[in-house]
């Protein structure tokens, strides 16, 4: 896959991208659909997040709902969970989803010398990639993408939020989900891939503070709290938006989480980069017609947003979050059916992908499309072939 970067700096480039306005606000996250779960009653989550711990699990008939479906899926969650709720009755934190972590430990009381930018940013991509990061890419901090507010998830307060002062850079991590896993969506089962990738980014944020906190600068590890990913990772190089409203990433396609650390650390940026998303989002469509809701839109990019979950005063394909997620309450689990179908979905360390997805950047991408459909690349694997087959090389 031939990958472009783009020239203009990384703010001038989402600018133009996406028709920022200046009616761009920074997001509240109170209007964030899963705190809506907790304080709007429209959004009724029924057992939804009950459904996260194993002594509530909702065992059904189906494949991929059963009890080591449930069993499966909630272990895969549960550090995020232990670490993450650790001052939930204090503080009303969700740490990694409302707050940022809390858990390092203090700092060195003398700064390590630097001597390079260069290679400090070269130390801490390394030692990224060493924690569990598929890719890592660094951003300078973008206030817009920064929550206006924190949402209290007990006492349902919505908090003034800022970053403490001084950090000026995020470390983006792009963790993979599981492949295999992530062809079997949606089910209880494949919620195990989301579960493994937010412990896989919890461990890795966190590794990584502490490493900057032992260095001697701050450092705040941080999932889907605090600010928005999808924004800053383009602006960290690690790929193009996709008419599901996902990351696309150049390594991995859209089956990724995203973590990130602030930093005050003295790193390089790195630029956006381009490789035909978009042009290829405009002739596929493939999660429009295949999402069970019509959460995702058709068509071109719009300015307003279906409702006010999302931001506003930026152009682009927003996924109506309130039909999304009543789906997911609906089957008691995560779905990513987006993710499963989409054609950059592949498994890259095949050669074969990646020449069609080269072809995915050409004027050849409807033949890459007609292919996907021919291969039936994009559906669904049953749960049960994946408990049977789901451990290569045994
Ligand atoms: S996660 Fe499922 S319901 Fe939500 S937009 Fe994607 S396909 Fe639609
Ligand atoms: S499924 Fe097609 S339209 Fe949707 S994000 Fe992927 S490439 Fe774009």
């Amino acid at each position: 896959m031939k990958v472009r970067k783009v020239k203009k700096s990384s703010t001038e480039f989402i600018n133009k991208e996406f028709e920022v306005s200046s009616q761009l606000k920074r997001f509240n996250q109170k209007n964030d659909i899963f705190s809506r779960a907790i304080w709007d009653e429209t959004i009724n989550p029924k057992k939804f997040f009950l459904s996260y711990d194993i002594a509530n699990y909702a065992p059904k008939k189906s494949k991929g709902f059963d009890h080591w479906d449930y069993a499966f899926r909630n272990a895969s969650w549960h550090l995020t969970d232990v670490v993450g709720e650790r001052d939930f009755e204090s503080r009303g934190a969700v740490e990694g989803f409302t707050d940022y972590y809390t858990i390092q430990t203090e700092a060195s009381p003398s700064k390590v010398e630097i001597t390079s930018i260069e290679d400090t940013t070269h130390r801490i991509k390394l030692a990224a990639k060493m924690f569990g990061a598929g890719m890592v890419g660094i951003c300078n901090i973008d206030k817009r993408w920064v929550y206006s507010h924190n949402f209290d998830r007990k006492t349902q307060e919505a908090k003034p939020f800022d970053l403490p002062k001084g950090m000026k850079h995020a470390i983006m991590i792009i963790v993979p989900m599981d492949y295999e896993l992530s062809k079997t969506y949606p089910a209880a089962l494949s919620g195990a891939a989301t579960g493994i990738g937010y412990s896989t980014g919890l461990n890795c944020a966190n590794t990584m503070a502490q490493f900057i906190i032992n260095l001697g600068y701050n450092a705040i590890a941080s999932l889907n709290d605090t600010a928005l990913n999808i924004p800053m990772a383009i602006e960290a190089g690690l790929g193009e938006y996709g008419r599901h409203g996902l990351l696309i990433n150049q390594k991995f396609g859209p089956n990724i989480r995203i973590a990130k650390v602030f930093t005050d650390l003295p790193l390089l940026a790195d630029k956006p980069v381009e490789f035909g998303v978009k042009k290829f989002c405009n002739v596929c469509e493939r999660c429009s017609k295949s999402c069970p809701v019509k959460a995702i839109p058709f068509g071109d990019p719009q300015t307003s947003p279906p409702n006010f979950s999302s931001q506003t005063g930026i152009k682009k394909w927003t996924v109506n979050a309130e039909k999304c997620f009543r789906f997911w309450v609906g089957m008691n689990t995560d779905c990513a059916i987006c993710i499963r179908v989409c054609p950059y979905n592949k498994d890259f360390s095949k050669w074969w992908h990646r020449v069609g997805i080269k072809f995915a950047n050409s004027p050849f991408r409807k033949l890459v499309l007609k292919t996907d459909d021919v291969w039936k690349f994009g559906e669904r694997v049953l749960t049960s072939k994946w408990w049977q087959k789901g451990i290569r090389n045994q």
